[in-house]
């Protein structure tokens, strides 16, 4: 649970981590959010997780990634989503969506959302090899 005085002061703090994350967007994902079945602490200590981790762009994946939440706190979450396209993978990590940006078919913030932009194809992220290198296929 999130009361008032805590979602303003953690939507102030996730600003300052964050300035791109504004504290009235942050509010309004909080107050959303504010029935969440997990102390404070949690909701905080999973909150600046997720505004630390430079991959992370947009501020909803805090309570939808299970990756920033303590152990404890993981089983009260909510399910996660799934990927509207791919709906046997979490829309938050959809290896399939993750494929489609390696090959430069998806940019990197449309993964878990579905449709894929029209246009002309996106060039694969700079590190791609490096990322190819180090997760061989599994049928070879
Ligand atoms: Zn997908």
């Amino acid at each position: 649970m999130i009361n008032q005085t805590q979602a303003q002061a953690l939507a102030t703090l996730l600003n300052q981590i964050r300035p791109r994350w504004s504290t009235a967007s942050m509010m309004t994902i909080l107050q959303k959010n504010h029935g969440i079945p997990a102390p404070f602490g949690d909701v905080a200590a999973a909150a600046i997780a997720a505004a630390r981790d430079a991959t992370v762009l947009t501020p909803g994946l805090i309570f939808t990634d299970p990756r920033f939440w303590p152990e404890a706190a993981k089983a009260k979450l909510p399910p996660s989503p799934k990927c509207p396209e791919h709906p046997e993978e979490d829309a938050h990590h959809c290896r399939a969506c993750l494929a489609d940006v390696i090959a430069g078919d998806r940019e990197p913030d449309a993964v878990g959302k579905g449709q894929q932009r029209p246009g002309k194809p996106h060039p694969p992220p700079p590190n791609w090899r490096t990322w190819r290198d180090t997760h061989p296929p599994l049928d070879t």
